[in-house]
């Protein structure tokens, strides 16, 4: 078993073993503790708090977390190997992570000296759990609308309104909570602030847990604030009128995550599909020698290698420091597309089988649709990129 505290301070040139390491630990994690009860814990809806707790075994709350704050200081193609695989045994439990470390993202970025220090070695023990309130009821795609405002009163703010879509809103203990401090400012997004708000205080109500088709086990939640405070000094960056540009930041990391989930799910797809059209037997033989099924199996792994290849470039890009917005989106536009593909052509090749639920098949193909859906639906996410590319090839 790889000592992940050691990890934290490796030197420099051992990162690679390192990296090679916490993927043979991670690998290891999802063949033998998560793939045999993933089923089990998706159908019942049920919270899988043993496989939470050895993940912050496994130090993966602090994954990306530099290495001074206590984390593993991981880059980001590692962080989307990490995601792909937790993923190639079930989806949900990278949702475990993923408003965790944007949050953490956003906070290295933009946060204070002292909030770092407050924050950020809590959140690599996974003691503190981040969620993302940004999402309303009437906003999601308009973020910029949202109606939640967070008003000064002395050495507070006091927060009023209601958000959608908040996963780990239970299980987490601190928001990154984005609301309006100036709610007349125009264009909008320059009245929009970020806080980390901990949640543990009076004013905050986690209402009821949505019943989803799929991303199950993990809990996504309405959340209400009434006369909710917190403390000004929990204003990210210490200034307002920044959150809405300091959040959309967060995304970028937030995309790279849901594109290596989604290649991690077409992957688990791909992977069933391949396994049963060689023990599948129809008319004489298996039916991977039918070049119907042959030719779904080839297109499926070329796709899969194509989202693999988008989604690492992305990572790599960000741990250059370059700019990432458009290859982010691409990658979460063409995996999550391929892996909602993907897992119907997996259900496809399994025939009956695929359909029902003692195959995990069915699970991916439930799964796919959030990754179009989330960080940014699919129709943004081409809107995104094609004014990115106008920009681009401007004449
Ligand atoms: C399971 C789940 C978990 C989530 N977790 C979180 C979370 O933790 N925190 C959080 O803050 N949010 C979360 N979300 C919210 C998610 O980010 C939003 O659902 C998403 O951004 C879409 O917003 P919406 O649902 O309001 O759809 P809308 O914005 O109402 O869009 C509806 C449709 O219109 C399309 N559309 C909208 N505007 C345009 C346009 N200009 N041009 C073309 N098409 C357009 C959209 O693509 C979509 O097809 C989660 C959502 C789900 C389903």
């Amino acid at each position: 078993m790889v000592n992940f505290d050691d990890m934290a301070g490796a030197a420099v040139e051992d990162r690679h073993a390192v990296t090679a390491q916490v993927l043979d630990t991670v690998r290891r994690f999802v063949a033998r503790e998560v793939i045999p009860v993933a089923s089990k814990y998706e159908h019942a809806d049920e919270y899988p708090q043993p496989l939470v707790d050895r993940m912050r075994e496994l130090g993966l709350f602090g994954a990306t977390i530099p290495a001074e704050y206590g984390g593993l200081g991981l880059d980001y193609t590692t962080y989307a190997m990490i995601v792909e695989e937790l993923c190639r045994g079930w989806m949900s439990l990278s949702g475990v992570l993923n408003t965790h470390l944007m949050f953490a993202y956003v906070l290295q970025m933009h946060g204070t000296a002292e909030q770092k220090a407050r924050y950020l070695p809590a959140l690599a023990r996974g003691e503190h759990r981040a969620a993302l309130c940004l999402t309303e009821p009437h906003a999601g795609s308009d973020a910029q609308r949202i109606r939640t405002t967070a008003v000064r009163r002395g050495d507070h703010y006091v927060v009023n309104g209601s958000k959608m879509f908040i996963t780990n809103a239970r299980t987490a203990t601190i928001y990154s909570l984005v609301a309006k401090t100036d709610p007349s400012a125009d264009p909008p997004y320059k009245g929009i602030s970020l806080f980390a708000a901990e949640k543990d205080a009076p004013g905050v109500t986690v209402g009821r847990q949505l019943d989803k088709l799929g991303y199950k086990g993990i809990e996504t939640c309405e959340v209400s604030f009434e006369d909710f405070r917190v403390p000004a000094a929990n204003l990210i960056g210490g200034a307002e009128g920044r959150g809405f540009t300091q959040v959309m930041s967060g995304l970028e990391v937030g995309r790279i995550n849901i594109a290596a989930r989604a290649v991690g799910v077409a992957q688990a797809a791909f992977e069933d599909a391949i396994r049963y059209a060689q023990e599948r037997r129809t008319f004489g033989k298996p039916i991977c020698e039918h070049q119907a099924i042959q030719l779904k199996l080839a297109d499926m792994a070329t796709k899969i290698e194509a989202a693999r290849l988008l989604t690492r470039q992305a990572a790599g890009m960000k741990d250059r420091g370059e700019r990432v917005d458009l290859q982010a989106g691409m990658a979460k536009l063409f995996a999550s597309e391929t892996c909602q593909e993907v897992s119907l052509e997996a259900m496809r090749i399994l025939g009956g089988y695929g359909y029902v639920k003692e195959f995990a098949v069915e699970r991916y193909y439930r799964d796919a649709p959030l990754m179009i859906i989330g960080e940014g639906t699919n129709e943004i996410q081409r809107l995104v990129i094609a004014r990115s590319l106008v920009q681009r090839y401007k004449i």
